[in-house]
């Protein structure tokens, strides 16, 4: 069985997280949208489970996955939404079916390419209404404010996919080729039409670069609303990104290296 269901694995952290990321005065998720994750030590990623509450989270609405079935899933191009489906059902317990989310996938994508702690997925309000527009695809190519550039690094985008198989095979890719340009995963992955993934080392990095793409979307739009943004200097970026007190900022940040 790739998914099991056993709350004695969930972590207090990843809890705690769930429930900051899920209140309701943030405007990052509403009702059942949006999961967490957290990598344990063996390798295998607690995720949350379908139809649970990120606000109400408690360890029970979590599901313990095995990340290798699932990357096989997401390469294999025969795979279909029933395969993904079996996969993530860890059974009946206490008369509740135990599912893992749907948005596994872009959960444990990341384990393929580096071991990454934590995973936070929300549809912050700002962010869609932004990945929702004629912008949505260029908006983030450029750095608009030395901050993002620090906290986020270099986002990557991912044009929309229907949430299951078809998003797993899409945003799989991207996270590839964005590896093998860039020689580290993405901090900040925006799916186009949907919401956005930030990937780090600790809980405070999780919540470090939701809070950062939300002020990154407010910003665009005040920008494109005045005529337009007018973005970084690309070389002044890189020499920044380049800067030690930059690295040093970034990795307390669970920003990467
Ligand atoms: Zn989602």
């Amino acid at each position: 069985m790739t998914a099991v269901w056993d709350p004695g694995l969930v972590g207090a952290e990843l809890v705690a997280l769930t429930r900051s990321l899920g209140e309701l005065s943030r405007d990052l998720v509403i009702l059942a949208e949006g999961n967490t994750s957290q990598r344990l030590p063996d390798g295998r990623v607690v995720v949350m489970a379908s139809g649970s509450n990120m606000r109400t989270a408690t360890a029970e609405d979590f599901v313990v996955v095995d990340v290798d079935p699932l990357v096989e899933l997401m390469r294999s191009p025969t795979a279909t939404q029933a395969d993904l489906t079996t996969a993530l059902d860890a059974g009946e317990h206490a008369g509740r079916r135990r599912r893992a989310s749907i948005e596994t996938l872009v959960h444990v994508a990341a384990q393929a390419f580096a071991p990454t702690e934590f995973v936070g997925h929300t549809h912050p309000t700002a962010v869609v209404g932004l990945l929702a527009s004629v912008h949505a695809a260029t908006a983030w190519d450029r750095h608009v404010y030395s901050d993002e550039a620090v906290v986020i690094g270099r986002p990557l985008y991912v044009p929309y996919a229907t949430p299951g198989i078809d998003l797993g095979r899409v945003y799989f890719e991207a996270l590839r080729r964005h590896v093998d340009t860039h020689g580290e995963l993405p901090t900040l992955v925006l799916l186009g039409n949907h919401g956005i993934v930030v990937n780090a080392p600790s809980p405070a990095g999780v919540e470090a670069g939701s809070e950062m793409a939300v002020k990154g979307a407010l910003v665009r739009v005040a920008a494109y609303s005045v005529g337009g943004v007018a973005p970084l200097d690309t070389a002044s970026v890189d020499k920044f990104f380049g800067r030690g007190d930059v690295i040093e900022r970034r990795a307390r940040l669970g920003g990467g290296g």
